[in-house]
């Protein structure tokens, strides 16, 4: 089959790779529909963070139909389409039955990696490096869904493929992030990212009664995309004082929860964003991660208030504001997505037009244009908020 694959210094391209095969009873092979740019993965193809092989397949948010199962899957059948949890998990170790599925035991193929980086297995993903399961990404004619009765779930026939995509990962990561911060009714909710994670917060803390919220970014297009499409305030931060801007807007004491959606690919301005340049060429050309919307989160959240850091980290992060934290009395909490948790529920609330996902697939292309793709994914030229592939 051809799938998008990571070519080291050769950036990207498709090839043709292995047909995926059943392994285990659990197992599905599904035959992609849409698989979805993300921006967890650009700090992989820079280069940053555990690294990929030559010839891994990329992509973990996807849909389609499933063309074949194991013995043991129950709950599908051969032409069923399906949304797939970008995080694998096994549905029966100890922390899936407390609905910790992004935590789970038996994820990853890769568990020795990740115990080294950060002292226990977690579960696994797709189109990742082996640390994360090392299992074959999505961009790609077939993908093989381990778990598939605890991964996979039924679209209903309302929500179109362009839309279902995004209940892979975006949709439960935002409602993730509104469940963590315990977004109350009357909250003041401020949010760093206005990408597919940051608008889909931002619709999640909506739904849950937060009197306003927030979306901070520097693209125009993608403030007036979350103003327009989730119905969120924006806030321009090359043009603004975030923090005292946070103030005013929440009655001089800052935002209740502040959540951070970006991850290391947050371009910072000022000294504090220097202070990054200069950890990096202190460590001979290791990269640590850069913490700045966490840094700016910190600072802005009203004392007592909740921090919930999204964005996707690997390792280790240096000017951290621990004092900061435990001088305001603020939770920091952080996780990815339990989506085997919430996918029905939030795929239900798609079909009732509850949450809209419809804008989020700016480009679609054919698979062979994936290079291109991520190109203008990554620029977030010609208003890229997603590019989705179609094999
Ligand atoms: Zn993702
Ligand atoms: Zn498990």
């Amino acid at each position: 089959m051809r799938a998008l694959c990571w070519l080291g210094a050769d950036g990207l391209g498709v090839r043709e790779v292995p047909d995926p095969e059943l392994r285990n009873s659990g197992d599905a092979i599904v035959r992609v529909r849409r698989s979805s740019t993300c921006g967890a993965d650009l700090p992989l193809l820079g280069g940053r963070g555990p690294s990929l092989t030559v010839g891994d397949v990329l992509g973990h948010e996807f849909l389609g139909d499933v063309v074949e199962v194991g013995p043991g899957v129950c709950r599908h059948r051969v032409g069923d389409r399906v949304v797939v949890c970008a995080v694998v998990a096994c549905g029966s170790c100890w922390y899936c039955r407390q609905g910790l599925y992004a935590c789970c035991d038996n994820g990853s193929t890769g568990a020795a990696v990740a115990e080294q980086a950060w002292g226990q297995p977690t579960g696994g993903c797709y189109g990742q490096p082996r640390s994360a399961g090392g299992f074959a990404g999505s961009h790609a004619e077939y993908v093989r869904v381990p778990y598939a009765d605890v991964g996979a779930f039924a679209v209903p026939d309302q929500v179109d493929d362009d839309r279902a995509v995004f209940a892979s990962d975006a949709v439960p990561t935002g409602w993730l992030g509104a469940e963590l911060g315990e977004v109350c009714p009357g909250d003041v909710v401020a949010i760093w990212g206005a990408g597919a994670v940051g608008q889909m917060t931002a619709q999640a803390a909506l739904l849950r009664g937060a009197a306003r919220v927030v979306v901070i970014d520097r693209y125009p297009d993608r403030l007036r995309s979350a103003e327009r499409h989730v119905g969120a305030e924006t806030l321009d931060y090359r043009a603004t004082d975030v923090a005292a801007e946070l103030r005013e807007r929440s009655g001089g004491r800052g935002p209740d929860v502040c959540v951070e959606a970006v991850g290391m690919a947050w371009d910072g301005t000022g000294p504090r964003s220097l202070a990054d340049l200069f950890a990096t060429a202190g460590r001979g050309g290791t990269v640590p991660d850069r913490p700045i919307a966490v840094r700016e989160a910190v600072h802005a959240c009203r004392k007592g208030g909740t921090v919930v850091v999204l964005g996707t980290f690997t390792g280790f992060v240096d000017t951290f504001p621990l004092g900061a934290v435990m001088h305001k009395g603020l939770t920091v909490r952080s996780s990815r997505q339990h989506g085997q948790r919430w996918i029905p529920m939030l795929l239900d609330r798609m079909a009732r037009g509850e949450i809209n996902t419809g804008h989020l697939a700016t480009h679609r292309l054919p698979l062979e244009q994936g290079a291109h793709g991520y190109d203008l994914f990554r620029e977030r030229a010609d208003g890229c908020l997603r590019a989705v592939f179609t094999p």
